[in-house]
């Protein structure tokens, strides 16, 4: 194994520790034993602060998120949106890579596990997707809203979860957020777009 393949195997044993500690994460999808798959590196200017930001975890969620600090330079991240839908700022300090999916590090045809980082005073508007969703936060924290539920502040071992559609937006502080992000069910291959509808 390479230094990188290394990397993405501890990122991938230490998300599945967590996913296999945490009966409600287990609930949601299980935890499939996927194939590691060849992705190259697509670096994005989030992946430097997520690099050198260290605090705003707990004990339960050190081991991932050291891990994806040591793949950041070499995960193929990826961003939704264009400038236009949601601004430059707002791309230059955000992005996702699937660490396990169909087109993930770590292929599976059963779930998505995405790992996604938000800067600190970012708004993420409303937008829906198929897929049904479960979002763990791994560091910092975020307000989150959604049609139909309760606003709540997620912080650290904190779990939302949106069912098929539903509309929901999402909006940081004074910290950054960095979250573990699952999706089972129809719609595993969609995308989410913008709106409410
Ligand atoms: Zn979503």
């Amino acid at each position: 194994m390479t230094p990188v393949d290394l990397a993405f195997a501890r990122a991938y044993h230490a998300v599945g520790s967590l996913v296999a500690a945490n009966p409600a994460l287990m609930g949601f999808a299980g935890w499939p034993a996927a194939t590691p798959a060849q992705k190259s590196a697509r670096p994005i200017p989030a992946a430097d602060l997520l690099k050198t930001w260290s605090d705003g975890h707990i004990a339960a969620t050190q081991e991932v998120r050291d891990a994806v600090r040591d793949l950041s330079d070499f995960a193929n991240w990826q961003q939704t949106y264009t400038a236009e839908e949601v601004g430059q700022d707002f791309l230059d300090r955000y992005g996702w890579f699937e660490l396990v999916g169909p087109e993930g590090h770590f292929q599976s045809q059963d779930i998505r596990a995405y790992i996604a980082y938000w800067g600190e005073n970012l708004y993420y508007p409303w937008h829906l997707h198929e897929a049904e969703e479960l979002y763990y936060i791994l560091a910092g924290e975020a307000f989150f809203e959604a049609e139909g539920a309760h606003p709540i502040t997620l912080r650290p071992g904190d779990i939302r979860i949106h069912s098929a559609n539903q509309p929901h937006q999402m909006t940081t502080g004074a910290s950054p957020v960095l979250a573990l992000v699952l999706w089972r069910g129809e719609g595993l291959s969609g995308v989410p777009r913008m709106g409410t509808k």
